[in-house]
């Protein structure tokens, strides 16, 4: 899917590695998982996608940017039948791999 950005960053890589491991493959499911990087996407509630207090006035615009860009794409590929899940940065921490992993495979086998 080329409008994905950020295409084969680190943990996207290792989300993908996941997947794989795990025995999936993507071919025929018509589900996808998207790979946000907190700050960049603006993670609610997260120690990470905080916006920092100075620049504010550059930063937030970017962010808010993304967000809606990032709506928009969830929107489209759920509009041709995908289905959807987003994993953020944070969640790819190796204390929380585990749990991220239990939420890919239930994504997956629903
Ligand atoms: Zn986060």
């Amino acid at each position: 899917m080329s409008r994905i950005r950020s295409i084969n960053t680190t943990p996207e890589l290792l989300v993908r590695s996941l997947v794989y491991r795990l025995g999936y493959r993507f071919p025929g499911r018509k589900k996808v998982i998207f790979v946000h990087g907190c700050f960049w996407h603006g993670h609610e509630n997260c120690p990470k996608g905080k916006l920092p207090k100075s620049n504010l006035e550059m930063w937030e615009p970017k962010i808010l940017r993304n967000q809606a860009r990032d709506a928009t794409t969830i929107k489209e590929v759920k509009s041709e039948g995908w289905k959807v899940m987003t994993i953020w940065q944070c969640e790819l921490k190796n204390k929380n791999i585990d749990k991220v992993q239990k939420k890919i495979v239930r994504f997956l086998e629903k």
